[in-house]
């Protein structure tokens, strides 16, 4: 089979829309397109009842109930709305007085739940800022040790987007919940793909975004707990009441009913699709570790998402690796192409070099991703490398059995 260059294998950034979602949008564009808010016509109870199906379709894959469901703009917004709703309304001063509640994350999060976080730092609210270990994985145990008297929210992430980590939620929702602790997760790399059960992982706020997984781009879901406990948040976005008045505006129906056919489809094909994919990555991590030497594979060797890989080659260099692999679609951890040196503080937090975290790259497999396209990547990362390194005077060095890191390159 010949496959299409350049293959895409960036999935946890966004992945291509499922074509039967688009088909399941459609009507809501030009056939079926009331206002779901309208309650004086049969165009916004058409809305309304696509829009409370797609509500039932993202609860069934998550196991909430529909009515804890608010719709978002994405993981961002939800992250914002769940952590700075939920700090502001158990706040213990007003606002700018100091000790107002303790917060408990990681330093390795998305900045989409860092940036709330320090927000909230400057209200008055103190954050701790766990650090994983060199597998990336944030235990029960670290966030038990931070726990204080006045811990209100514990935000943790469920799967980590660069390495694909899997941190101990559940545990961590079982102590929240015996603590009288808010739970929140920013679940935007694990909803789709893996099993999810709100209720019994004691989960209380909950992030998820469509174009993760197949659905479209632009809209996103909260998990809100109504019951043991009944989780309030103020709002960010004021205006007509929409969603029970915890985010205003009116609602994105065609993205919301491509939201919930995505997550009818993951539903139905999550469990071979994962299967599958980590026959792919397997194969990825044998072939490349096997034919290439100095290679390593970033984050806990088997607590991870079975479709994405994050690998670091040694005595390349990482701008020149990912313009050597540019028929592959992926991420580096490396920013050189960004205005910023700096390489990915993920990799860095997991103790990670410099060098090592600007020669990686994060490998993401997806729905369509094919055998021959895991093959055409396999040969060609191990061609790029082994051209670079025959460039590299300090590979031939390492080759010489000389310690690189023990060289006085001063008296050179
Ligand atoms: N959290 C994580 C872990 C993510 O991977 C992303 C997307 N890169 C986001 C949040 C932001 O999601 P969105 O693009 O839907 O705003």
């Amino acid at each position: 089979m010949s496959i299409e260059l350049p293959i895409y294998m960036d999935n946890a950034s966004t992945t291509r829309t499922d074509p039967r979602v688009v088909e399941a949008m459609l009507p809501f564009f030009t056939e079926t397109y009331g206002n779901s808010a309208s309650r004086n016509h049969s165009f916004g109870w058409a809305g309304e009842g696509a829009v409370t199906l797609a509500r039932e379709q993202a609860a069934s894959l998550i196991g909430s109930g529909p009515k804890e469901i608010i719709w978002t703009s994405g993981a961002t917004e939800s992250n914002n709305l769940a952590i700075k709703g939920a700090a502001r309304m158990m706040a213990k001063g007003p606002a700018g007085s100091s000790s107002r509640g303790h917060i408990i994350t990681a330093i390795h999060e998305h900045k989409a739940v860092l940036d709330p976080c320090k927000r909230l730092e400057r209200e008055g609210f103190d954050v701790t800022y766990l650090e994983p270990g060199s597998d990336g994985i944030i235990t029960c145990a670290m966030v038990e040790s931070a726990m204080r008297e006045d811990t209100i929210l514990v935000t943790i992430m469920w799967a980590n987007n660069e390495l694909g980590t899997i941190n101990e939620v559940p545990e961590m929702g079982a102590l929240c919940h015996d603590r009288g602790v808010l739970m929140h997760t920013d679940a935007t790399q694990w909803v789709g793909k893996m099993p999810t059960d709100v209720e019994r992982d004691n989960i209380d706020l909950m992030s998820f975004s469509g174009h993760k997984f197949y659905g479209p781009n632009g809209v996103g879901a909260l998990f809100i707990r109504r019951r043991r406990p009944r989780v309030r948040i103020e709002a960010m976005i004021e205006g007509g009441g929409h969603e029970r008045g915890m985010r205003s505006g009116t609602l994105n129906v065609p993205g919301i009913v491509g939201f919930g056919k995505a997550c009818e489809l993951c539903a139905e094909e999550m469990s071979g699709e994962a299967e599958r994919l980590l026959g792919f990555r397997n194969r990825l991590e044998t072939e490349l570790s096997s034919q290439l030497d100095v290679v390593t594979i970033n984050g806990h060797p088997t607590r991870r998402l079975p479709h994405l890989t994050n690998i670091s080659f040694g005595f390349v260099e990482g701008e020149s690796l990912m313009m050597g692999v540019s028929d592959i679609a992926c991420s580096s951890g490396s920013a050189c192409t960004s205005a910023s040196l700096e390489p990915s503080y993920v990799l860095k937090a997991l103790g990670i070099g410099d060098d090592f975290a600007h020669s990686s790259l994060r490998l993401s497999m997806g729905r369509w991703t094919t055998s021959e396209e895991v093959d055409y990547a396999i040969a060609s990362i191990v061609k790029s490398v082994n051209h670079l390194r025959a460039m590299s005077p300090l590979y031939d060095l390492h080759n010489e059995g000389i310690d690189i890191n023990a060289i006085d390159w001063q008296s050179h």
